[in-house]
Protein backbone atom coordinates (compact mmCIF):
# COMPACT_ATOMS: atom_id res chain seq x y z
CA UNK A 1 0.00 0.00 0.00
CA UNK A 2 2.43 2.84 -0.95
CA UNK A 3 0.25 4.11 -3.41
CA UNK A 4 -3.42 4.58 -2.42
CA UNK A 5 -6.04 3.16 -5.11
CA UNK A 6 -7.59 6.99 -4.65
CA UNK A 7 -5.24 9.67 -6.57
CA UNK A 8 -4.77 12.40 -3.80
CA UNK A 9 -7.71 14.96 -4.56
CA UNK A 10 -7.70 19.04 -4.42
CA UNK A 11 -10.07 20.67 -2.48
CA UNK A 12 -11.13 23.88 -3.11
CA UNK A 13 -13.43 25.75 -0.71
CA UNK A 14 -15.95 28.19 -1.96
CA UNK A 15 -17.18 30.96 0.29
CA UNK A 16 -18.72 28.59 3.21
CA UNK A 17 -21.05 30.54 5.62
CA UNK A 18 -21.91 28.42 8.76
CA UNK A 19 -24.66 29.99 11.69
CA UNK A 20 -25.07 28.49 14.81
CA UNK A 21 -27.69 30.95 16.17
CA UNK A 22 -25.93 34.60 16.23
CA UNK A 23 -22.56 33.20 16.14
CA UNK A 24 -21.08 32.63 12.48
CA UNK A 25 -18.59 29.55 12.97
CA UNK A 26 -17.92 30.30 9.52
CA UNK A 27 -18.27 33.85 7.31
CA UNK A 28 -17.14 33.46 3.96
CA UNK A 29 -14.35 31.10 3.94
CA UNK A 30 -12.79 30.37 0.70
CA UNK A 31 -9.63 28.40 0.76
CA UNK A 32 -7.42 26.08 -1.97
CA UNK A 33 -6.05 22.97 -0.88
CA UNK A 34 -3.30 21.45 -3.46
CA UNK A 35 -3.71 17.60 -3.99
CA UNK A 36 -0.99 16.00 -2.29
CA UNK A 37 -0.30 19.28 -0.04
CA UNK A 38 -0.10 19.37 3.73
CA UNK A 39 -2.35 22.17 4.65
CA UNK A 40 -2.96 22.99 8.32
CA UNK A 41 -6.19 24.77 9.77
CA UNK A 42 -4.54 26.93 12.53
CA UNK A 43 -6.17 29.31 14.50
CA UNK A 44 -7.30 29.93 18.53
CA UNK A 45 -10.35 27.81 19.82
CA UNK A 46 -13.56 28.69 18.76
CA UNK A 47 -12.17 30.03 15.71
CA UNK A 48 -13.92 27.78 13.43
CA UNK A 49 -11.61 25.28 12.61
CA UNK A 50 -13.50 21.80 13.58
CA UNK A 51 -16.53 23.64 11.49
CA UNK A 52 -14.42 23.66 8.34
CA UNK A 53 -13.21 20.10 9.12
CA UNK A 54 -16.74 18.85 9.73
CA UNK A 55 -17.96 20.58 6.25
CA UNK A 56 -15.25 19.15 4.67
CA UNK A 57 -15.83 16.01 6.20
CA UNK A 58 -19.51 16.24 5.08
CA UNK A 59 -20.63 15.81 9.12
CA UNK A 60 -21.32 19.68 9.12
CA UNK A 61 -23.86 21.68 6.60
CA UNK A 62 -22.96 24.90 5.58
CA UNK A 63 -25.94 27.00 4.61
CA UNK A 64 -24.12 28.56 1.78
CA UNK A 65 -20.97 27.93 -0.30
CA UNK A 66 -20.13 24.88 -2.28
CA UNK A 67 -16.65 22.08 -2.03
CA UNK A 68 -15.26 20.72 -4.72
CA UNK A 69 -12.67 17.33 -4.38
CA UNK A 70 -11.00 17.09 -7.49
CA UNK A 71 -12.74 19.24 -9.42
CA UNK A 72 -16.46 17.21 -8.12
CA UNK A 73 -18.59 19.57 -6.34
CA UNK A 74 -19.10 17.11 -3.09
CA UNK A 75 -21.49 19.94 -1.34
CA UNK A 76 -24.73 17.73 -1.33
CA UNK A 77 -22.89 13.97 -0.44
CA UNK A 78 -23.24 12.38 2.27
CA UNK A 79 -19.62 11.85 4.42
CA UNK A 80 -19.64 7.85 3.47
CA UNK A 81 -19.90 9.03 -0.49
CA UNK A 82 -16.84 11.49 0.31
CA UNK A 83 -14.22 8.35 1.10
CA UNK A 84 -12.03 10.43 3.22
CA UNK A 85 -10.28 9.05 6.04
CA UNK A 86 -10.56 10.62 9.09
CA UNK A 87 -9.11 10.82 12.65
CA UNK A 88 -10.41 12.47 15.54
CA UNK A 89 -9.33 13.81 18.76
CA UNK A 90 -9.23 10.67 21.25
CA UNK A 91 -8.71 7.25 19.46
CA UNK A 92 -12.19 5.79 20.05
CA UNK A 93 -11.39 2.35 19.48
CA UNK A 94 -13.33 -1.00 20.20
CA UNK A 95 -12.04 -2.17 23.74
CA UNK A 96 -13.51 -5.29 22.72
CA UNK A 97 -11.46 -6.21 19.25
CA UNK A 98 -7.63 -6.46 18.73
CA UNK A 99 -5.69 -4.07 16.95
CA UNK A 100 -6.35 -6.09 13.71
CA UNK A 101 -9.96 -6.31 14.53
CA UNK A 102 -10.27 -2.43 14.96
CA UNK A 103 -8.62 -1.67 11.71
CA UNK A 104 -10.40 -4.08 9.93
CA UNK A 105 -14.15 -3.51 11.38
CA UNK A 106 -15.46 -1.01 8.80
CA UNK A 107 -14.44 -3.63 6.05
CA UNK A 108 -16.17 -6.20 7.46
CA UNK A 109 -19.09 -3.90 7.81
CA UNK A 110 -18.89 -3.21 4.11
CA UNK A 111 -19.24 -7.13 3.17
CA UNK A 112 -15.44 -7.06 2.05
CA UNK A 113 -13.92 -10.51 1.80
CA UNK A 114 -11.89 -12.12 4.15
CA UNK A 115 -8.41 -12.28 2.29
CA UNK A 116 -9.58 -8.32 1.16
CA UNK A 117 -9.74 -7.33 5.01
CA UNK A 118 -6.37 -9.21 5.80
CA UNK A 119 -4.41 -7.55 3.09
CA UNK A 120 -5.51 -3.78 3.53
CA UNK A 121 -5.71 -4.71 7.21
CA UNK A 122 -1.90 -5.90 7.00
CA UNK A 123 -0.95 -2.71 4.62
CA UNK A 124 -2.13 -0.65 6.72
CA UNK A 125 -0.66 -1.97 10.04
CA UNK A 126 2.65 -1.91 8.00
CA UNK A 127 2.27 1.52 6.97
CA UNK A 128 2.10 2.82 10.64
CA UNK A 129 4.63 -0.07 12.14
CA UNK A 130 1.96 -1.70 14.31
CA UNK A 131 2.26 -5.08 12.06
CA UNK A 132 3.81 -6.81 15.39
CA UNK A 133 0.91 -5.73 18.00
CA UNK A 134 -1.91 -6.92 15.46
CA UNK A 135 -3.28 -9.29 17.89
CA UNK A 136 -3.60 -6.65 21.07
CA UNK A 137 -6.09 -5.15 22.35
CA UNK A 138 -6.41 -1.40 23.14
CA UNK A 139 -5.85 -1.19 26.69
CA UNK A 140 -2.30 -2.99 26.20
CA UNK A 141 -1.30 -0.27 24.14
CA UNK A 142 0.44 2.94 24.83
CA UNK A 143 -1.46 6.38 23.98
CA UNK A 144 0.98 6.89 20.99
CA UNK A 145 0.06 3.19 19.41
CA UNK A 146 -3.32 3.80 19.75
CA UNK A 147 -3.30 7.15 17.87
CA UNK A 148 -1.32 5.12 15.39
CA UNK A 149 -4.15 2.62 15.01
CA UNK A 150 -6.54 5.27 14.12
CA UNK A 151 -4.62 6.10 12.13
CA UNK A 152 -4.12 2.79 10.17
CA UNK A 153 -7.78 2.60 10.38
CA UNK A 154 -8.72 5.91 8.42
CA UNK A 155 -5.88 4.73 6.07
CA UNK A 156 -7.00 1.19 5.25
CA UNK A 157 -9.78 2.18 2.85
CA UNK A 158 -6.73 4.63 0.78
CA UNK A 159 -7.93 7.28 0.46
CA UNK A 160 -7.18 10.49 -1.22
CA UNK A 161 -7.88 12.74 1.72
CA UNK A 162 -6.87 12.45 5.15
CA UNK A 163 -8.86 14.63 7.65
CA UNK A 164 -7.02 14.98 11.66
CA UNK A 165 -9.00 16.91 14.32
CA UNK A 166 -5.79 17.65 16.52
CA UNK A 167 -4.73 13.89 16.44
CA UNK A 168 -2.21 14.83 18.83
CA UNK A 169 -3.28 16.88 21.41
CA UNK A 170 -3.85 14.08 24.33
CA UNK A 171 -0.36 12.93 23.84
CA UNK A 172 2.71 13.98 26.14
CA UNK A 173 4.99 16.46 25.13
CA UNK A 174 7.96 13.70 23.67
CA UNK A 175 5.19 11.16 22.40
CA UNK A 176 3.76 14.24 20.45
CA UNK A 177 7.09 14.97 19.17
CA UNK A 178 7.97 11.77 17.62
CA UNK A 179 4.23 11.15 16.25
CA UNK A 180 4.51 14.65 14.45
CA UNK A 181 7.72 13.12 12.92
CA UNK A 182 6.36 9.90 11.93
CA UNK A 183 2.96 12.06 10.80
CA UNK A 184 5.03 13.60 8.21
CA UNK A 185 7.28 10.89 7.11
CA UNK A 186 3.71 9.03 6.29
CA UNK A 187 2.32 11.78 4.75
CA UNK A 188 5.57 11.70 2.23
CA UNK A 189 4.97 8.48 1.63
CA UNK A 190 1.74 7.70 0.45
CA UNK A 191 1.36 11.67 -0.91
CA UNK A 192 -2.22 12.08 -0.46
CA UNK A 193 -3.60 15.23 1.07
CA UNK A 194 -3.51 16.01 4.84
CA UNK A 195 -5.83 18.61 6.48
CA UNK A 196 -4.98 18.97 9.51
CA UNK A 197 -6.40 21.15 12.41
CA UNK A 198 -4.49 22.36 15.50
CA UNK A 199 -4.45 25.19 17.61
CA UNK A 200 -0.93 24.23 18.16
CA UNK A 201 1.88 27.11 16.55
CA UNK A 202 5.09 25.11 16.49
CA UNK A 203 3.24 22.30 15.21
CA UNK A 204 1.43 23.89 12.42
CA UNK A 205 5.15 25.74 11.37
CA UNK A 206 7.04 22.10 11.77
CA UNK A 207 4.59 19.69 9.90
CA UNK A 208 2.74 21.87 6.99
CA UNK A 209 3.47 22.78 3.19
CA UNK A 210 0.30 25.34 3.68
CA UNK A 211 -0.88 27.02 7.04
CA UNK A 212 -4.81 28.57 6.39
CA UNK A 213 -4.99 30.90 9.66
CA UNK A 214 -8.33 31.15 10.79
CA UNK A 215 -9.62 33.80 13.06
CA UNK A 216 -13.53 34.18 14.45
CA UNK A 217 -15.12 32.23 10.93
CA UNK A 218 -12.41 33.93 8.44
CA UNK A 219 -9.16 32.75 6.69
CA UNK A 220 -6.83 35.67 7.45
CA UNK A 221 -4.14 34.21 5.54
CA UNK A 222 -2.57 30.96 4.25
CA UNK A 223 0.37 30.32 2.58
CA UNK A 224 3.96 28.08 3.10
CA UNK A 225 5.00 28.44 7.38
CA UNK A 226 8.21 30.39 6.37
CA UNK A 227 5.96 33.53 4.32
CA UNK A 228 3.39 33.73 7.24
CA UNK A 229 6.30 33.82 9.76
CA UNK A 230 8.10 36.11 7.94
CA UNK A 231 5.60 38.27 6.40
CA UNK A 232 2.40 38.35 8.70
CA UNK A 233 -0.04 40.52 6.94
CA UNK A 234 -1.75 41.21 10.30
CA UNK A 235 -0.66 42.41 13.92
CA UNK A 236 -3.09 39.03 14.44
CA UNK A 237 -1.14 36.88 12.66
CA UNK A 238 2.65 38.40 13.86
CA UNK A 239 1.12 37.58 17.54
CA UNK A 240 -0.32 34.29 16.93
CA UNK A 241 2.38 32.77 14.94
CA UNK A 242 5.48 33.68 17.28
CA UNK A 243 6.35 36.77 19.18
CA UNK A 244 6.96 40.09 17.70
CA UNK A 245 7.82 43.51 18.88
CA UNK A 246 5.81 46.80 17.52
CA UNK A 247 6.63 49.87 16.85
CA UNK A 248 3.23 52.03 16.34
CA UNK A 249 3.75 55.32 15.10
CA UNK A 250 3.36 57.84 12.04
CA UNK A 251 5.14 57.59 8.41
CA UNK A 252 7.37 59.84 7.33
CA UNK A 253 9.51 60.05 4.59
CA UNK A 254 13.65 60.63 5.21
CA UNK A 255 15.68 61.20 1.73
CA UNK A 256 12.71 59.28 0.21
CA UNK A 257 12.79 56.39 2.85
CA UNK A 258 9.65 55.55 4.65
CA UNK A 259 10.33 55.35 8.38
CA UNK A 260 7.94 55.45 11.92
CA UNK A 261 8.04 58.35 13.83
CA UNK A 262 7.13 57.08 17.07
CA UNK A 263 8.38 58.88 21.14
CA UNK A 264 11.06 61.25 19.27
CA UNK A 265 12.52 58.00 17.24
CA UNK A 266 12.79 57.32 13.64
CA UNK A 267 12.39 53.87 12.92
CA UNK A 268 13.61 53.27 9.21
CA UNK A 269 10.71 50.45 7.66
CA UNK A 270 11.34 48.75 4.24
CA UNK A 271 9.69 50.07 1.01
CA UNK A 272 6.93 48.30 0.34
CA UNK A 273 2.93 48.18 -1.11
CA UNK A 274 2.06 47.76 2.39
CA UNK A 275 3.67 51.03 3.66
CA UNK A 276 0.65 53.90 4.25
CA UNK A 277 0.90 57.23 3.04
CA UNK A 278 2.85 59.61 4.98
CA UNK A 279 1.50 61.26 7.84
CA UNK A 280 -1.40 57.82 8.38
CA UNK A 281 -0.67 55.37 11.27
CA UNK A 282 1.05 52.19 11.18
CA UNK A 283 2.83 49.11 12.91
CA UNK A 284 5.83 47.74 12.49
CA UNK A 285 6.62 44.51 13.58
CA UNK A 286 9.93 43.20 14.16
CA UNK A 287 10.38 39.24 15.47
CA UNK A 288 12.98 39.13 18.38
CA UNK A 289 15.32 37.18 16.96
CA UNK A 290 16.27 39.44 13.92
CA UNK A 291 17.27 42.11 16.63
CA UNK A 292 21.34 41.95 16.90
CA UNK A 293 22.54 44.07 20.77
CA UNK A 294 25.73 45.52 21.87
CA UNK A 295 27.11 47.43 24.92
CA UNK A 296 25.65 51.15 24.42
CA UNK A 297 28.84 53.57 23.89
CA UNK A 298 26.27 56.57 22.85
CA UNK A 299 27.87 55.80 19.21
CA UNK A 300 26.31 54.56 16.49
CA UNK A 301 23.00 53.47 14.70
CA UNK A 302 20.19 51.81 16.93
CA UNK A 303 17.31 52.32 19.82
CA UNK A 304 19.11 52.81 23.31
CA UNK A 305 17.51 51.24 25.85
CA UNK A 306 18.19 49.40 29.51
CA UNK A 307 17.94 45.55 30.05
CA UNK A 308 15.37 45.17 32.69
CA UNK A 309 14.88 41.20 32.61
CA UNK A 310 16.95 38.42 30.76
CA UNK A 311 16.67 34.57 31.16
CA UNK A 312 19.20 32.05 30.01
CA UNK A 313 18.17 29.63 27.78
CA UNK A 314 20.90 27.65 26.89
CA UNK A 315 20.82 27.86 23.09
CA UNK A 316 20.04 31.91 23.11
CA UNK A 317 19.45 34.41 25.88
CA UNK A 318 16.06 35.94 25.88
CA UNK A 319 16.22 39.63 26.98
CA UNK A 320 13.50 42.22 27.72
CA UNK A 321 15.26 46.04 27.25
CA UNK A 322 13.30 49.05 28.35
CA UNK A 323 13.05 51.41 25.55
CA UNK A 324 11.68 54.72 24.60
CA UNK A 325 9.54 52.75 22.38
CA UNK A 326 8.14 50.33 24.94
CA UNK A 327 9.36 47.19 26.38
CA UNK A 328 11.23 44.62 23.68
CA UNK A 329 11.42 41.32 23.92
CA UNK A 330 15.21 39.96 22.23
CA UNK A 331 16.11 36.17 21.22
CA UNK A 332 20.70 36.42 20.83
CA UNK A 333 22.12 33.13 20.26
CA UNK A 334 24.33 32.63 23.34
CA UNK A 335 27.53 32.08 21.54
CA UNK A 336 26.66 35.26 19.80
CA UNK A 337 25.78 37.34 22.63
CA UNK A 338 28.26 40.37 23.10
CA UNK A 339 28.13 41.10 26.28
CA UNK A 340 27.65 39.94 29.59
CA UNK A 341 24.33 40.85 31.05
CA UNK A 342 24.14 43.25 34.26
CA UNK A 343 20.47 44.69 35.53
CA UNK A 344 20.02 47.91 33.85
CA UNK A 345 22.76 47.99 31.61
CA UNK A 346 22.64 50.50 28.78
CA UNK A 347 22.60 48.80 25.45
CA UNK A 348 21.86 49.67 21.78
CA UNK A 349 19.27 47.05 19.71
CA UNK A 350 19.75 47.16 16.16
CA UNK A 351 17.94 45.57 13.16
CA UNK A 352 18.08 45.99 9.38
CA UNK A 353 14.71 47.46 7.61
CA UNK A 354 14.04 44.66 6.18
CA UNK A 355 13.97 42.76 9.31
CA UNK A 356 10.40 45.10 9.88
CA UNK A 357 6.96 44.18 8.71
CA UNK A 358 4.28 46.80 8.27
CA UNK A 359 1.50 44.97 9.50
CA UNK A 360 -2.36 46.15 9.12
CA UNK A 361 -4.07 46.71 13.00
CA UNK A 362 -6.82 44.30 13.68
CA UNK A 363 -6.61 44.13 17.28
P1 LIG B 1 -12.53 25.51 16.82
O1 LIG B 1 -12.49 24.15 16.21
O2 LIG B 1 -11.63 26.50 16.12
O3 LIG B 1 -12.27 25.51 18.30
P2 LIG B 1 -15.37 25.40 16.26
O4 LIG B 1 -15.47 25.18 14.80
O5 LIG B 1 -15.57 24.21 17.14
O6 LIG B 1 -14.00 26.13 16.62
O7 LIG B 1 -16.44 26.50 16.70
C1 LIG B 1 -16.60 27.75 16.05
C2 LIG B 1 -17.72 28.53 16.70
O8 LIG B 1 -18.98 27.90 16.45
C3 LIG B 1 -17.61 28.65 18.20
O9 LIG B 1 -18.10 29.91 18.60
C4 LIG B 1 -18.51 27.54 18.70
O10 LIG B 1 -19.02 27.84 19.98
C5 LIG B 1 -19.61 27.52 17.66
N1 LIG B 1 -20.18 26.16 17.48
C6 LIG B 1 -19.54 25.09 16.97
N2 LIG B 1 -20.35 24.01 16.91
C7 LIG B 1 -21.55 24.42 17.40
C8 LIG B 1 -22.82 23.78 17.62
N3 LIG B 1 -23.01 22.49 17.29
N4 LIG B 1 -23.81 24.51 18.15
C9 LIG B 1 -23.62 25.81 18.47
N5 LIG B 1 -22.47 26.47 18.29
C10 LIG B 1 -21.44 25.80 17.76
Amino acid sequence: MTQPDTAASGLTIQRLVKQYGETYALKDVSLEIPAGSFTTLLGPSGSGKTTLLMSIAGFTRPETGRILAGGRDITGLPPEKREFGMVFQGYALFPHLTVAGNVGFALKLRRRSRSEIATRVAAALDLVQLSHLADRYPRQLSGGQQQRVALARALVFEPGVLLLDEPLSALDKSLRADLQWELKALHARLGVTFVYVTHDQEEALSMSDQIAIIRAGEVVQSGAPAELYDRPKTHFIADFLGRSNYVEGTVARRDGRPVIEAAGQLVPVPECAAVPAAGRPAILAIRPEKITVRPDDGQGPGLPGRLSAWSYLGATISCRVATDLGEFHVHLPTWQAAFEPQPGQALRLDWPPEAGRIVRDDR
